[in-house]
């Protein structure tokens, strides 16, 4: 684990879920998505390596969401039902992490987020793991 970048601290909204990230690249790749999960859930991601996302408490109190291709794994608090994280499908070494969660930032804080076009997946478009007679939607990853 690199210990150069800041190691920040989140939680859930209840606080049943605790976790340490070292980001990517701090928060230059936070990301909104406009695939058919994430317009419903309205969050803003950052990027982390897998292995620099660390439970202190909880991770038996996360549920799975898995749809369409079901690469990608979409993370959220059974008791208080917020996002946290989700591994990437475009690059499974990565988590998404939700920002709103980050102690210390605020979604708000970011006006210009770039919106990834994730009803047009790469992983849909140069035709990878299409799956036929499923809808086109890709998530976020
Ligand atoms: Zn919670």
């Amino acid at each position: 684990m690199s210990n150069l970048k800041p190691q920040h601290n989140g939680a859930c909204h209840c606080g049943s879920v605790r976790f340490k990230v070292r980001l990517t690249d701090e928060f230059n790749t936070i990301r909104r998505c406009s695939c058919s999960y994430c317009r419903m859930r309205g969050a803003i991601a950052v990027s982390a390596p897998l292995s620099e996302m660390e439970f202190i408490q909880g991770e038996d109190n996360l549920t799975l969401y898995q749809f369409n291709t079901g690469t990608a794994k979409h993370y959220f608090c059974k008791t208080c039902g917020i996002y946290t994280h989700h591994q990437r499908r475009s690059d499974p070494s990565q988590f998404g992490v939700n920002v709103a969660c980050i102690e210390g930032v605020s979604p708000f804080d970011f006006p210009e987020v770039v919106v990834t076009d994730g009803v047009h997946h790469p992983s849909d478009t140069l035709g990878g793991d299409r799956i036929a007679g499923i809808l086109r939607f890709s998530p976020t990853e």
